[in-house]
Protein backbone atom coordinates (compact mmCIF):
# COMPACT_ATOMS: atom_id res chain seq x y z
CA UNK A 1 0.00 0.00 0.00
CA UNK A 2 2.02 2.68 -0.98
CA UNK A 3 0.99 6.89 -0.06
CA UNK A 4 1.72 9.31 -2.51
CA UNK A 5 5.33 11.54 -2.67
CA UNK A 6 3.54 14.06 -3.69
CA UNK A 7 -0.14 14.36 -2.32
CA UNK A 8 -2.75 16.81 -2.25
CA UNK A 9 -5.19 16.99 0.24
CA UNK A 10 -7.66 19.65 0.86
CA UNK A 11 -8.39 21.38 4.01
CA UNK A 12 -11.24 24.01 4.78
CA UNK A 13 -10.34 27.72 5.18
CA UNK A 14 -12.26 29.47 7.61
CA UNK A 15 -11.96 33.00 5.74
CA UNK A 16 -15.29 34.51 5.51
CA UNK A 17 -16.83 31.47 6.39
CA UNK A 18 -16.96 29.63 3.25
CA UNK A 19 -15.95 26.13 1.94
CA UNK A 20 -13.02 26.98 0.89
CA UNK A 21 -9.90 24.95 -0.30
CA UNK A 22 -6.55 24.94 -0.04
CA UNK A 23 -4.04 22.56 -1.34
CA UNK A 24 -1.59 21.12 0.90
CA UNK A 25 1.56 18.78 -0.18
CA UNK A 26 2.37 15.93 2.03
CA UNK A 27 6.17 15.20 1.34
CA UNK A 28 8.06 11.91 1.46
CA UNK A 29 8.11 8.69 -0.20
CA UNK A 30 6.63 5.93 1.52
CA UNK A 31 4.53 3.05 2.62
CA UNK A 32 2.27 2.28 5.71
CA UNK A 33 5.43 0.63 7.18
CA UNK A 34 6.50 3.67 7.49
CA UNK A 35 3.74 5.58 8.42
CA UNK A 36 5.05 7.37 11.12
CA UNK A 37 7.84 9.33 8.97
CA UNK A 38 4.90 9.81 6.24
CA UNK A 39 3.09 11.47 9.12
CA UNK A 40 6.21 13.40 10.48
CA UNK A 41 6.24 15.02 6.96
CA UNK A 42 2.75 16.34 7.18
CA UNK A 43 2.44 19.98 7.35
CA UNK A 44 -1.01 20.72 8.98
CA UNK A 45 -0.87 24.39 8.83
CA UNK A 46 -3.00 26.14 11.17
CA UNK A 47 -6.91 26.42 10.75
CA UNK A 48 -8.10 29.23 12.90
CA UNK A 49 -5.40 31.84 11.93
CA UNK A 50 -5.49 35.41 12.67
CA UNK A 51 -8.23 36.17 10.04
CA UNK A 52 -10.78 35.13 12.05
CA UNK A 53 -9.56 37.17 15.29
CA UNK A 54 -12.14 39.95 15.14
CA UNK A 55 -15.11 37.47 14.54
CA UNK A 56 -13.79 35.14 17.62
CA UNK A 57 -12.75 37.40 19.80
CA UNK A 58 -16.55 38.17 20.35
CA UNK A 59 -17.24 34.33 21.54
CA UNK A 60 -16.66 33.66 25.23
CA UNK A 61 -15.82 30.71 24.27
CA UNK A 62 -12.74 31.80 22.71
CA UNK A 63 -10.19 30.43 24.94
CA UNK A 64 -11.99 27.04 25.09
CA UNK A 65 -11.97 26.88 21.77
CA UNK A 66 -7.79 27.18 21.17
CA UNK A 67 -7.43 24.46 23.76
CA UNK A 68 -4.86 21.61 22.87
CA UNK A 69 -6.66 18.82 22.07
CA UNK A 70 -5.82 15.74 23.61
CA UNK A 71 -9.28 13.99 23.28
CA UNK A 72 -11.28 13.06 19.82
CA UNK A 73 -14.51 11.27 20.04
CA UNK A 74 -16.52 11.08 16.76
CA UNK A 75 -20.28 10.17 17.02
CA UNK A 76 -21.75 8.90 13.61
CA UNK A 77 -25.78 8.33 13.93
CA UNK A 78 -25.76 6.68 10.98
CA UNK A 79 -28.60 8.01 8.47
CA UNK A 80 -29.87 10.51 10.91
CA UNK A 81 -31.59 13.19 9.35
CA UNK A 82 -33.24 15.98 11.39
CA UNK A 83 -36.73 14.84 10.96
CA UNK A 84 -35.44 11.70 13.11
CA UNK A 85 -34.03 14.14 15.76
CA UNK A 86 -37.51 15.91 15.73
CA UNK A 87 -39.54 12.77 15.97
CA UNK A 88 -37.26 11.71 19.11
CA UNK A 89 -37.25 14.42 20.51
CA UNK A 90 -41.33 14.90 20.86
CA UNK A 91 -41.09 11.44 21.29
CA UNK A 92 -39.44 11.32 24.40
CA UNK A 93 -39.95 14.51 25.75
CA UNK A 94 -42.64 16.48 23.68
CA UNK A 95 -42.52 19.17 21.09
CA UNK A 96 -41.74 21.65 23.61
CA UNK A 97 -39.60 19.68 25.97
CA UNK A 98 -36.42 19.58 26.51
CA UNK A 99 -33.78 19.07 23.81
CA UNK A 100 -31.54 15.72 23.27
CA UNK A 101 -28.40 15.60 24.72
CA UNK A 102 -26.58 15.90 21.17
CA UNK A 103 -28.84 19.19 19.94
CA UNK A 104 -26.97 20.94 23.67
CA UNK A 105 -23.55 20.91 21.76
CA UNK A 106 -22.01 24.01 21.34
CA UNK A 107 -21.80 24.43 17.43
CA UNK A 108 -24.08 23.76 15.35
CA UNK A 109 -23.24 23.00 10.99
CA UNK A 110 -23.67 20.88 8.44
CA UNK A 111 -22.04 19.29 5.86
CA UNK A 112 -22.48 18.25 2.01
CA UNK A 113 -22.60 14.78 1.70
CA UNK A 114 -21.82 13.51 -1.67
CA UNK A 115 -19.20 10.65 -2.87
CA UNK A 116 -16.65 10.87 -5.95
CA UNK A 117 -19.21 9.01 -7.86
CA UNK A 118 -22.90 10.35 -7.05
CA UNK A 119 -25.21 12.61 -5.45
CA UNK A 120 -26.08 10.05 -3.57
CA UNK A 121 -23.20 8.64 -1.25
CA UNK A 122 -23.00 5.52 1.20
CA UNK A 123 -21.16 4.75 3.90
CA UNK A 124 -18.13 3.72 3.00
CA UNK A 125 -17.28 6.76 0.85
CA UNK A 126 -19.00 9.21 3.47
CA UNK A 127 -17.08 7.81 6.23
CA UNK A 128 -13.46 7.54 3.81
CA UNK A 129 -14.08 11.62 2.84
CA UNK A 130 -14.13 12.50 7.38
CA UNK A 131 -11.32 9.08 7.67
CA UNK A 132 -9.09 10.14 5.06
CA UNK A 133 -9.83 13.62 3.79
CA UNK A 134 -10.60 13.32 -0.05
CA UNK A 135 -14.16 12.37 -2.11
CA UNK A 136 -14.09 8.15 -2.03
CA UNK A 137 -16.30 6.05 -4.80
CA UNK A 138 -19.13 4.49 -3.29
CA UNK A 139 -18.44 1.34 -1.78
CA UNK A 140 -14.33 2.04 -1.16
CA UNK A 141 -13.10 2.14 2.17
CA UNK A 142 -10.04 4.70 2.05
CA UNK A 143 -8.34 2.99 -0.94
CA UNK A 144 -9.22 4.33 -4.57
CA UNK A 145 -10.30 1.23 -6.73
CA UNK A 146 -8.11 3.44 -9.68
CA UNK A 147 -4.79 2.88 -8.01
CA UNK A 148 -4.78 6.31 -6.67
CA UNK A 149 -2.89 6.99 -3.48
CA UNK A 150 -4.81 7.29 -0.67
CA UNK A 151 -3.95 9.17 2.99
CA UNK A 152 -3.50 7.60 6.31
CA UNK A 153 -6.88 8.09 8.15
CA UNK A 154 -7.33 9.90 10.86
CA UNK A 155 -7.44 6.93 13.30
CA UNK A 156 -3.57 5.81 11.96
CA UNK A 157 -2.73 9.47 12.66
CA UNK A 158 -4.11 9.27 16.33
CA UNK A 159 -2.43 6.16 16.61
CA UNK A 160 1.20 7.47 15.20
CA UNK A 161 1.23 10.21 17.56
CA UNK A 162 1.11 7.61 20.34
CA UNK A 163 -2.37 7.81 21.23
CA UNK A 164 -4.67 4.60 22.35
CA UNK A 165 -8.04 4.18 19.35
CA UNK A 166 -11.05 2.80 19.42
CA UNK A 167 -14.07 1.81 17.07
CA UNK A 168 -17.58 1.35 18.79
CA UNK A 169 -20.46 -0.16 16.39
CA UNK A 170 -24.02 -1.78 16.75
CA UNK A 171 -22.97 -3.47 13.31
CA UNK A 172 -20.48 -5.50 12.26
CA UNK A 173 -17.47 -3.63 13.71
CA UNK A 174 -16.17 -4.31 10.29
CA UNK A 175 -18.99 -2.65 8.72
CA UNK A 176 -18.16 0.50 6.06
CA UNK A 177 -18.36 3.41 9.05
CA UNK A 178 -16.15 2.00 10.99
CA UNK A 179 -13.71 -0.17 8.64
CA UNK A 180 -13.04 3.39 7.27
CA UNK A 181 -10.83 4.52 10.61
CA UNK A 182 -8.96 1.24 10.84
CA UNK A 183 -8.90 -0.27 7.00
CA UNK A 184 -7.76 0.17 3.57
CA UNK A 185 -9.96 -2.04 1.33
CA UNK A 186 -11.43 -1.70 -2.13
CA UNK A 187 -14.94 -2.85 -1.48
CA UNK A 188 -16.76 -2.16 1.75
CA UNK A 189 -18.03 -6.32 1.07
CA UNK A 190 -14.66 -7.55 2.27
CA UNK A 191 -15.21 -7.67 5.82
CA UNK A 192 -12.75 -10.89 6.70
CA UNK A 193 -9.71 -9.03 5.02
CA UNK A 194 -10.94 -5.26 7.04
CA UNK A 195 -11.06 -7.81 10.64
CA UNK A 196 -7.65 -8.80 9.56
CA UNK A 197 -6.23 -5.34 9.05
CA UNK A 198 -7.60 -4.29 12.24
CA UNK A 199 -5.57 -7.20 13.89
CA UNK A 200 -2.01 -7.48 11.73
CA UNK A 201 -1.98 -3.78 10.91
CA UNK A 202 -3.82 -0.86 12.20
CA UNK A 203 -4.25 -2.58 15.66
CA UNK A 204 -7.06 -0.62 16.64
CA UNK A 205 -6.96 -0.97 21.06
CA UNK A 206 -10.58 -0.94 21.84
CA UNK A 207 -13.12 -2.85 19.09
CA UNK A 208 -16.99 -3.26 20.37
CA UNK A 209 -20.38 -4.52 17.88
CA UNK A 210 -21.16 -7.20 16.54
CA UNK A 211 -19.67 -9.61 13.73
CA UNK A 212 -17.93 -12.91 14.95
CA UNK A 213 -17.95 -14.68 11.36
CA UNK A 214 -15.90 -12.14 9.60
CA UNK A 215 -13.46 -12.70 11.84
CA UNK A 216 -13.12 -16.53 11.82
CA UNK A 217 -14.63 -17.38 8.80
CA UNK A 218 -13.19 -20.00 6.38
CA UNK A 219 -14.65 -18.55 3.22
CA UNK A 220 -12.79 -16.24 1.43
CA UNK A 221 -14.50 -12.96 1.35
CA UNK A 222 -14.14 -10.43 -1.57
CA UNK A 223 -10.70 -9.47 -1.44
CA UNK A 224 -10.02 -13.04 -1.02
CA UNK A 225 -9.14 -13.40 2.70
CA UNK A 226 -10.31 -15.77 5.57
CA UNK A 227 -8.47 -16.88 8.19
CA UNK A 228 -9.25 -16.84 12.60
CA UNK A 229 -8.14 -13.38 13.31
CA UNK A 230 -9.68 -14.50 16.84
CA UNK A 231 -6.96 -16.54 17.89
CA UNK A 232 -4.46 -14.25 16.91
CA UNK A 233 -6.11 -10.95 17.95
CA UNK A 234 -5.70 -13.32 21.40
CA UNK A 235 -2.05 -14.19 20.79
CA UNK A 236 -1.85 -10.34 20.47
CA UNK A 237 -3.09 -9.56 24.02
CA UNK A 238 -6.93 -8.78 22.99
CA UNK A 239 -9.15 -10.21 25.60
CA UNK A 240 -11.79 -11.01 23.53
CA UNK A 241 -15.44 -11.43 24.81
CA UNK A 242 -18.97 -12.04 23.50
CA UNK A 243 -21.23 -10.89 26.28
CA UNK A 244 -22.11 -7.73 28.24
CA UNK A 245 -20.99 -9.43 31.42
CA UNK A 246 -17.45 -10.55 29.74
CA UNK A 247 -16.59 -6.68 28.17
CA UNK A 248 -17.44 -5.42 31.51
CA UNK A 249 -14.60 -8.18 33.71
CA UNK A 250 -12.09 -7.54 31.28
CA UNK A 251 -12.54 -3.69 31.91
CA UNK A 252 -12.56 -4.71 35.73
CA UNK A 253 -9.33 -6.43 35.20
CA UNK A 254 -7.61 -3.34 33.82
CA UNK A 255 -7.03 -4.64 29.94
CA UNK A 256 -6.03 -1.52 27.47
CA UNK A 257 -7.18 -3.80 24.60
CA UNK A 258 -10.40 -5.64 23.69
CA UNK A 259 -12.18 -7.00 21.29
CA UNK A 260 -15.80 -7.58 21.60
CA UNK A 261 -18.21 -9.44 19.05
CA UNK A 262 -21.31 -9.71 20.66
CA UNK A 263 -23.31 -11.04 17.55
CA UNK A 264 -22.84 -12.57 14.20
CA UNK A 265 -24.94 -9.97 12.52
CA UNK A 266 -25.82 -6.71 13.09
CA UNK A 267 -26.85 -6.13 17.25
CA UNK A 268 -30.16 -6.64 18.32
CA UNK A 269 -32.29 -3.65 17.78
CA UNK A 270 -33.07 -1.43 20.56
CA UNK A 271 -37.35 -1.73 19.84
CA UNK A 272 -37.05 -5.49 19.82
CA UNK A 273 -34.61 -6.30 23.07
CA UNK A 274 -36.04 -8.48 25.49
CA UNK A 275 -34.63 -8.40 29.30
CA UNK A 276 -31.74 -10.83 29.94
CA UNK A 277 -29.79 -10.46 26.73
CA UNK A 278 -26.50 -11.08 27.10
CA UNK A 279 -25.59 -8.13 24.33
CA UNK A 280 -24.52 -4.99 25.55
CA UNK A 281 -26.64 -1.72 24.80
CA UNK A 282 -24.48 1.45 22.48
CA UNK A 283 -24.65 3.03 25.95
CA UNK A 284 -22.93 0.55 28.07
CA UNK A 285 -20.43 -0.43 25.06
CA UNK A 286 -19.16 3.55 25.45
CA UNK A 287 -18.95 3.46 28.84
CA UNK A 288 -16.96 0.51 28.64
CA UNK A 289 -14.67 2.00 25.77
CA UNK A 290 -13.98 5.27 27.32
CA UNK A 291 -12.86 3.27 30.70
CA UNK A 292 -9.98 1.54 28.80
CA UNK A 293 -8.86 4.64 26.61
CA UNK A 294 -8.59 7.28 28.97
CA UNK A 295 -5.46 5.81 30.36
CA UNK A 296 -3.76 5.99 27.27
CA UNK A 297 -1.24 8.65 28.41
CA UNK A 298 -1.26 10.36 25.14
CA UNK A 299 -5.09 10.72 24.51
CA UNK A 300 -7.24 8.62 22.10
CA UNK A 301 -9.30 9.19 18.89
CA UNK A 302 -12.78 7.03 19.02
CA UNK A 303 -15.35 6.57 16.60
CA UNK A 304 -18.77 5.45 17.91
CA UNK A 305 -21.46 4.34 15.84
CA UNK A 306 -25.38 3.87 16.20
CA UNK A 307 -25.05 2.23 12.95
CA UNK A 308 -29.19 0.63 12.67
CA UNK A 309 -30.74 4.43 12.48
CA UNK A 310 -29.85 3.85 8.80
CA UNK A 311 -31.49 0.01 9.08
CA UNK A 312 -34.36 2.10 10.79
CA UNK A 313 -34.77 4.05 7.80
CA UNK A 314 -34.22 1.83 4.96
CA UNK A 315 -36.79 -0.30 6.56
CA UNK A 316 -39.39 2.84 6.89
CA UNK A 317 -39.78 1.82 10.43
CA UNK A 318 -41.26 5.01 12.93
CA UNK A 319 -40.60 2.31 16.22
CA UNK A 320 -36.72 0.99 15.06
CA UNK A 321 -35.51 4.48 14.05
CA UNK A 322 -36.86 6.38 17.41
CA UNK A 323 -34.96 3.50 19.50
CA UNK A 324 -31.93 3.76 17.70
CA UNK A 325 -31.81 7.35 17.89
CA UNK A 326 -32.98 7.37 21.73
CA UNK A 327 -30.41 4.99 22.43
CA UNK A 328 -27.61 6.82 20.32
CA UNK A 329 -28.13 9.63 22.37
CA UNK A 330 -28.09 7.99 25.50
CA UNK A 331 -24.44 7.17 24.01
CA UNK A 332 -24.18 10.77 24.01
CA UNK A 333 -24.90 11.57 27.59
CA UNK A 334 -22.69 8.81 28.15
CA UNK A 335 -19.84 11.06 26.52
CA UNK A 336 -20.79 14.26 27.80
CA UNK A 337 -21.09 12.77 31.38
CA UNK A 338 -17.41 11.60 30.80
CA UNK A 339 -16.16 14.94 29.74
CA UNK A 340 -18.24 17.22 32.26
CA UNK A 341 -16.72 15.20 35.17
CA UNK A 342 -13.47 16.46 34.52
CA UNK A 343 -12.28 19.92 33.77
CA UNK A 344 -9.15 18.32 32.10
CA UNK A 345 -11.08 16.88 29.89
CA UNK A 346 -13.58 19.56 28.88
CA UNK A 347 -10.53 21.76 28.26
CA UNK A 348 -8.71 19.00 25.89
CA UNK A 349 -11.50 16.82 24.01
CA UNK A 350 -13.18 17.56 20.80
CA UNK A 351 -16.69 16.06 20.47
CA UNK A 352 -17.91 15.41 16.94
CA UNK A 353 -21.69 13.99 16.32
CA UNK A 354 -22.31 13.69 12.82
CA UNK A 355 -24.67 11.58 10.54
CA UNK A 356 -22.74 10.58 7.45
CA UNK A 357 -25.54 10.79 5.24
CA UNK A 358 -30.01 10.65 5.83
CA UNK A 359 -32.15 8.01 4.70
CA UNK A 360 -35.09 7.43 3.46
CA UNK A 361 -35.87 11.02 2.77
CA UNK A 362 -37.98 10.81 6.27
CA UNK A 363 -40.35 13.64 6.86
CA UNK A 364 -42.68 14.59 10.06
CA UNK A 365 -46.39 15.11 8.14
CA UNK A 366 -48.63 15.40 11.12
CA UNK A 367 -50.75 15.26 12.86
CA UNK A 368 -52.31 18.60 13.05
CA UNK A 369 -52.64 19.09 16.92
CA UNK A 370 -49.96 19.01 19.80
CA UNK A 371 -48.37 15.93 21.03
CA UNK A 372 -47.55 14.42 24.39
CA UNK A 373 -44.62 12.46 25.07
CA UNK A 374 -44.70 8.80 23.93
CA UNK A 375 -46.32 9.86 21.37
CA UNK A 376 -45.79 9.13 17.53
CA UNK A 377 -45.43 11.70 15.11
CA UNK A 378 -47.07 10.47 11.32
CA UNK A 379 -44.15 9.25 9.67
CA UNK A 380 -43.69 9.77 5.96
CA UNK A 381 -40.72 8.79 3.89
CA UNK A 382 -40.11 9.49 0.08
CA UNK A 383 -37.46 6.25 -0.43
CA UNK A 384 -36.05 2.65 1.01
CA UNK A 385 -32.44 4.28 -0.15
CA UNK A 386 -30.17 6.89 0.89
CA UNK A 387 -31.25 10.87 0.53
CA UNK A 388 -28.54 13.67 -0.83
CA UNK A 389 -29.05 15.90 1.39
CA UNK A 390 -26.67 17.62 3.66
CA UNK A 391 -26.39 16.98 7.32
CA UNK A 392 -25.83 18.41 10.80
CA UNK A 393 -22.51 18.28 12.47
CA UNK A 394 -22.85 19.15 16.41
CA UNK A 395 -19.91 20.06 17.99
CA UNK A 396 -17.94 21.35 21.05
CA UNK A 397 -14.54 21.34 22.18
CA UNK A 398 -11.42 23.03 20.91
CA UNK A 399 -11.42 23.37 17.35
CA UNK A 400 -15.03 22.93 17.30
CA UNK A 401 -15.72 26.63 15.83
CA UNK A 402 -14.84 25.24 12.32
CA UNK A 403 -18.00 23.66 12.21
CA UNK A 404 -20.49 25.73 12.74
CA UNK A 405 -20.79 26.38 9.62
CA UNK A 406 -21.70 25.03 6.12
CA UNK A 407 -18.71 22.77 5.47
CA UNK A 408 -17.63 19.60 2.88
CA UNK A 409 -17.51 16.46 4.59
CA UNK A 410 -13.94 15.95 3.38
CA UNK A 411 -13.40 19.20 5.56
CA UNK A 412 -13.89 17.28 8.86
CA UNK A 413 -10.59 15.71 8.16
CA UNK A 414 -8.57 18.75 8.36
CA UNK A 415 -10.33 19.99 11.52
CA UNK A 416 -9.33 16.78 13.28
CA UNK A 417 -5.86 16.12 11.82
CA UNK A 418 -4.71 19.65 12.59
CA UNK A 419 -6.21 18.69 16.22
CA UNK A 420 -3.97 15.71 15.86
CA UNK A 421 -1.12 17.11 14.88
CA UNK A 422 -0.63 20.11 16.68
ZN1 LIG B 1 -27.74 2.68 4.53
Amino acid sequence: MNISDSKIIDFVSLKEGGIMNKNIKLIGVCTLLILTNVLAAIFVPPINASKNQNELSESENYQENHQEIKNIIFMVPDGMGLADVTAARIYKNGPGGAPLYFETLENIGYQRTYSANSIITDSAAAGSAWACGEKFNNGEICYHVDGRPYNPSILELAKAEGKATGLVATSTITHATPAVFGAHVKDRNCENEIARQYIEITGVDVMLGSGVAKFNSTKPDKCGTSGNFISEAEQKGYPVVYTRAGMDSAVANGTVKLLGLFNDSGMTPEYIRVPGTTEPRLPEMTTDALKILEKGRDGFFIMIEGSQVDWANHANDLKYQIGETMAFDESVKVVLDWINANPERKAHTLLIVVPDHETGGFAINGPDKLLNASEFVDAGWTSLDHTGVDTIIWSQGPGSFALGRAVDNTDLYGVMAKAIKQ
